[in-house]
């Protein structure tokens, strides 16, 4: 079906941050799949494990134990202080998880409609719910109706989610840490503390959405680590298994109690494949210290580009945090997707006017000069070309 507008290029085979078409050119990656491979392409301890695995159990199901979903879960609620694990397919499932977790806490309190409240320019996906959740009517748009139980209010913004405290049937927050389909928008420092301290004294669970900034993207494990947050569920899915589709429910305190057999499921969910996967991601990144490593390239990157653009006056701002970097523009620039690729650099742009940098966690001294070369020249070109006739 027509669900994507794709640029005119198909990859055949990839090798750390590159990838080649399949006239054999090179691209350098700067947006992993939209998050997904943080390890680069073909790792090769990860593709070992792999074949490994499948010449081992691909799936049973979970009506039986599975002991790599267990150690899996013992080493992500490790990482993050949480508590269990629910394990699925994709990061709309994960947050249905998290969606579902909300309603089941509103009806213990004996709220008949619990509501959850979410933020404009979020994306949460592309499920009934998460749709419903998401803050773009672009995502929604022809799918009404739209589920019930979703209250919208500004992101970043704590005055305006405390003007809601009043609130009989208010169960839930659900917020991204940095909201990526939004534009990489950062929020002011100490407001995920702020909505943490108000979930707290309202009795409301804080939903985190992760599935983007998960996994060592802007460098801490989790993006509610640098505030010192925990929430009390979060969603991951994305850079979990580097590509092999898998999607991560944790919850903490009585949030992670909520679920009982029969409640949720998932038939691929936590099969031995997919944990098997994410188990050798978690282990590289913690052995080759990709959190650290992407908070210094990211910054790298960001010093970098705030330096080459500063006198592009369409270039609103340079913002981001570890290897989760946008660089606001004053137009909608959807056209530079197609530039970089023919400069072999894979970018993205979103929320029509951002371009949006997810590079591999992996990236070495020498992608870092290519990116910054690369987009420096494209934009630069862009700014001659397109803002100079306009
Ligand atoms: C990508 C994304 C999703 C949806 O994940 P899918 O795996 O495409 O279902 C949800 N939330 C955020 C923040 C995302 O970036």
């Amino acid at each position: 079906m027509a669900t994507y507008a794709r640029q005119p290029v198909a990859f055949v085979r990839g090798e750390g941050a590159y990838l080649w078409d399949e006239a054999g050119r090179r691209y350098l990656d700067a947006i992993s799949g939209i998050a997904v491979c943080g390890l680069g392409h073909a790792h090769p301890e990860l593709a070992g494990a792999l074949a490994e695995q499948a010449r081992t159990l691909l799936h049973t199901s979970n009506v039986y134990r599975i002991p790599l979903q267990e150690q899996l879960g013992a080493r992500l609620t490790a990482l993050s202080g949480m508590d269990n694990a629910f394990f699925c397919n994709s990061g709309a499932e994960a947050n249905e998880a998290l969606i579902k977790l909300a309603r089941l806490h509103g009806h213990d309190r004996g709220i008949d409609a619990p509501a959850i409240i979410v933020m404009e320019n979020s994306f949460h996906g592309r499920t009934m719910a998460t749709l419903s959740a998401t803050g773009n009517g672009k995502v929604q748009a022809g799918f009404e109706p739209l589920v019930q139980g979703f209250i919208r209010v500004p992101y970043g913004d704590i005055a305006a989610l405390r003007s809601l405290a009043a609130r009989r049937d208010v169960a839930a927050v659900l917020v991204e840490p940095i909201q990526g389909e939004g534009g990489v928008n950062i929020p002011p420092v100490g407001y995920l503390q702020d909505v943490r301290a108000l979930c707290h004294a309202q009795g409301w669970l804080l939903l985190l959405d992760e599935v983007q900034t998960g996994m060592c993207r802007t460098g801490r494990w989790f993006a509610c680590q640098h505030e010192g947050v925990t929430p009390d569920a979060m969603a991951l899915a994305k850079s979990l298994g580097n590509g092999v589709p898998i999607g991560c429910c944790l919850a903490s305190g009585p949030a992670a109690e909520l679920m009982k057999p029969g409640k949720h499921g998932s038939t691929f969910g936590g099969n031995p494949l997919a944990c098997r996967a994410a188990l050798t991601v978690v282990g590289i990144m913690e052995r080759d210290r990709l959190a650290e490593q992407a908070a210094r390239t990211g910054t790298r990157i960001l010093d970098g580009l705030r330096r080459r653009l500063a006198d592009l006056s369409c270039v609103r701002e340079v913002r981001g945090r570890g290897m989760m970097i946008g660089v606001q523009l004053d137009r909608p620039c959807n056209e530079l997707v197609k530039q970089g690729l023919d400069a072999g650099l894979l970018i993205n742009v979103t929320a029509d006017s951002v371009v949006r940098l997810l590079p591999p966690l992996i990236y070495g001294e020498t992608e870092v000069k290519l990116l910054l070369d690369a987009l420096t020249a494209v934009l630069h070109e862009y700014a001659r070309t397109r803002v100079e006739a306009a």
